[in-house]
């Protein structure tokens, strides 16, 4: 089971004086179970490729593969793709539109031609899942906060159990607590369910305390693709596609620059916190 794309190239506006080549010759594939972080500038074409995944955009070249088969030739079901291949848009509490909470979390299960109540059951556990309260489930989603209504709106994706869970920007706008919370609850996922996880996101703290690889998108390119690690080496390159490394990684470098024999590669706050204690000479913990 993978999600694989061959020298995938996306123009907006062909041909007119508006023509922007989002993505260009971008090959990749993401193994079953895998949690891959997605980072780059804005406008580096994030979004375009997140919705290359699921068949909401078609590659004006290239090939999209899901299970080894081309998801664009004839007969193909779409329908189907995007109830194993569910998205979480950019900005996804704009696509909230039932009277409540509960009914708007039933749309894709009831779609997937799942009864009614087999809709619910599944909408209820979604809604326990990201965490929301049973008390707003009978709520108009409008009348909710905007973490609440982002946990709705990822509820509505997780409904659909599907295999392959695709985050574009989940925690923008949200306070440090909600996002963490949002965040937990899909690493959790991802290991009890062994689903994979796509996330798309700005903040490198949150990309290194999670993902075990990084795509870095830059002018529509993929720039770098590997381990957390790997790719926050290049931090001076990463600067300059306006990108940075977690703050963590600044520190260490500053720390050896200083004398310190701290492990530059570092970059949770856990692990500098080990080594600059073994560089301190007071072993683990
Ligand atoms: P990101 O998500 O990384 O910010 P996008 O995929 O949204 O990047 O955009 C990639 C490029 O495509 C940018 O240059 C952006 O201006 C352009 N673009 C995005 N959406 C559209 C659109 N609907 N029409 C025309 N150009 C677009
Ligand atoms: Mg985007």
């Amino acid at each position: 089971m993978s999600l694989k794309l061959e020298h995938v190239t996306y123009t907006y506006n062909p041909g007119s004086a508006y023509e922007t080549h989002a993505l260009k010759d971008v090959s990749l594939e993401i193994p079953q179970g895998q949690f891959v972080g997605v980072i780059g500038h804005t406008g580096s074409g994030k979004s375009t490729l997140t919705q290359h995944f699921n068949g909401l955009m078609r590659p004006t070249s290239g090939t999209v593969y899901y299970n080894d088969e081309d998801i664009w030739q004839e007969g193909y079901s779409l329908k189907r793709l995007r109830s194993h291949v569910g998205l979480v848009f950019q900005y996804p509490e704009h696509q909230l539109f039932e009277a409540d909470v509960l009914s708007d979390v039933c749309f894709g299960p009831k779609n997937q031609g799942l009864s009614q109540e087999e809709a619910r059951e599944r909408a209820r556990t979604a809604l326990i899942q990201v965490g929301l309260k049973e008390k707003y489930f009978s709520s108009s989603p409008f009348e909710l906060s905007g973490g609440q209504k982002r946990r709705v709106a990822i509820a509505g994706v997780l409904a659909m159990e599907p295999d392959v869970l695709i985050l574009d920007e989940p925690t923008a706008g949200l306070d440090p607590k909600g996002r963490d919370e949002i965040l937990d609850q899909i690493a959790y996922l991802h290991q009890e369910r062994k689903i994979t996880v796509i996330l798309v996101s700005h903040s490198m703290e949150d990309i290194a305390r999670y993902v075990e690889r990084i795509l870095v998108m830059n002018q529509g390119e993929k720039a770098f693709d590997g381990t957390p690690k790997e790719v926050f080496a290049h931090y001076k390159e990463l600067e300059a596609m306006g990108l940075a490394a977690p703050q963590i990684t600044y520190i260490m470098h500053a720390l050896r620059e200083n004398g310190l024999a701290a492990d530059t590669s570092a970059i949770t706050v856990e692990e500098a916190r080990d080594s600059i204690l073994k560089a301190l000479g007071r072993g683990e913990k």
